[in-house]
C-alpha cells in the first residue's frame, strides 16, 4: 500500500483523505477537475475516488493503465461503468449504507414541503405578505414506495409514524421487509401508482429503470398526487412530468435529481420553474453524518480492496 496513488476527483469529508494518507498512500486531491485533465492524469494512477460528478466509462478505465480500485463515496454506481472495470480486473467499492437515512430524511422533508406547499409560504414571507397557503396532511393518505431497498424502507418506517398507508413494490420479494413494517405490497408497478397520493422513488438507475415513470405511468395515477424523487434524475421521463403537472395529475413534485444537473434540457427547464416543483441540489446525502460514514466506509474498503 505505501506510496501507492490515489487520485479523489470530486469533494469528499476530509477524513477520508486522512484515512487514506495515514494508511501511506499518495493522495491527490482534485475536486472539480475537468474529464480532459482526468483522462491526461489517469495513468499514473492507483485508484480512483468518485462520488457522483465524475462520469467513470470505459475511455477513462482503459486510460487507467495502472488502475487496481474504483471507489465511489456514496451509494449509486450509476456514473461508474462496472462492467468495464471489472473486464479489465479493477476492483468497484461504494459505501452502500451509509447515507441512508439522511437520504430517507430528505425525502420526508420534500414530502412535507410539498404537502404544505412550504417554499411557496416561505417566498411569501420574504416579501413580506402574509398569504396563507392551502396545504393537505399526509396522515391516513397511501404513499407508494417504488423500490423497497435501504432507502425505501427506511422512508416508509418514518412515514408510517406520520400515520400514512404503505404500498411498496419492488422487483425483489419483499414480502418479509413489508410484513414487518406493516406495508402493503403491490403486485405491479401500475397497482401501486394507482392507489397512491404520494408515489416516493427509491430504485437505483439501470436500463430497466430508466424513465420508469413516463407516460403510461403518470396516466394511472390519481389526480392531486405528489412524486417526490430522491433517487436518480432519469428514472422520471421530465417531459412526462411536465405534461402530467400540466394536466393538473402531478399535484406536486418534490426532485432532488434530475437527468441533468444542472437542468439542461428545455422540459427540466420549465420543471425548475414550475411554480408546483420543489427542487433541491442533489442534497441527500449531503449531511456532515452521512459524509462521515462514507468516508470511513470509502476508505476502509479502498484499503481491503488495494491490499488484495
Ligand atoms: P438499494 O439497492 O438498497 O434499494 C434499491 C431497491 O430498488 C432494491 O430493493 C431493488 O430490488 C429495487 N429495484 C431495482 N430495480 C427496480 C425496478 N425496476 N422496480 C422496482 N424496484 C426496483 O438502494 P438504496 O440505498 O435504497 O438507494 C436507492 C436510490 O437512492 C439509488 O438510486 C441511489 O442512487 C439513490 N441515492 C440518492 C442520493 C441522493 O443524494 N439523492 C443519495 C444516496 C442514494
Amino acid at each position: 500500500l505505501e506510496g501507492a496513488r490515489v487520485l479523489v476527483t470530486d469533494p469528499v469529508d476530509g477524513l477520508l483523505l486522512e484515512a487514506l494518507k495515514a494508511a501511506g498512500l499518495e493522495v491527490d486531491y482534485r475536486p472539480g477537475i475537468s474529464r480532459g485533465e482526468i483522462l491526461v492524469a489517469i495513468p499514473e494512477y492507483d485508484a480512483l475516488v468518485v462520488r457522483s460528478r465524475t462520469k467513470v466509462d470505459r475511455v477513462v478505465i482503459e486510460r487507467g493503465q495502472r488502475l487496481k480500485v474504483i471507489a465511489r463515496a456514496g451509494v449509486g454506481l450509476d456514473n461508474v461503468d462496472v462492467h468495464a472495470a471489472q473486464e479489465r480486473g479493477i476492483r468497484v467499492v461504494n459505501a452502500p449504507g451509509a447515507a441512508t437515512q439522511s437520504v430517507a430524511e430528505l425525502t420526508i422533508a420534500l414530502l412535507i414541503a410539498a404537502a404544505r406547499r412550504v417554499p411557496e409560504s416561505i417566498e411569501f414571507a420574504r416579501k413580506g405578505v402574509w398569504k396563507k397557503v392551502m396545504g393537505v396532511e399526509l396522515f391516513g393518505k397511501t404513499l407508494a414506495v417504488v423500490g423497497f431497498g435501504r432507502i425505501g424502507r427506511r422512508v416508509a418506517e418514518i412515514a408510517k409514524a406520520i400515520g400514512m398507508d404503505i404500498v411498496a413494490y419492488d422487483v425483489m420479494d419483499i414480502t418479509g421487509y413489508a410484513e414487518k413494517l406493516g406495508a402493503r405490497v403491490a403486485r405491479s408497478l401500475h397497482d401501486a401508482l394507482a392507489e397512491a397520493d404520494a408515489v416516493t422513488l427509491h430504485v437505483p438507475l439501470t436500463p430497466d429503470t430508466y424513465h420508469l415513470i413516463s407516460w403510461d405511468e403518470f396516466r394511472v395515477m390519481k389526480r392531486g398526487v405528489i412524486l417526490v424523487n430522491t433517487s436518480r434524475g432519469a428514472v422520471v421521463d421530465a417531459e412526462a412530468l411536465l405534461w402530467a403537472l400540466d394536466e393538473g395529475i402531478v399535484g406536486a413534485a418534490a426532485l432532488d435529481v434530475l437527468e441533468h444537473e444542472p437542468p439542461a434540457t428545455e422540459a427540466e427547464k420549465k420543471l425548475a420553474a414550475h411554480p408546483r416543483v420543489i427542487l433541491t441540489t442533489h442534497i441527500g446525502a449531503s449531511t456532515i453524518e452521512a459524509q462521515r460514514r462514507v468516508a470511513v466506509e470509502t476508505a476502509r474498503k479502498l484499503l481491503e480492496a488495494l491490499a488484495e
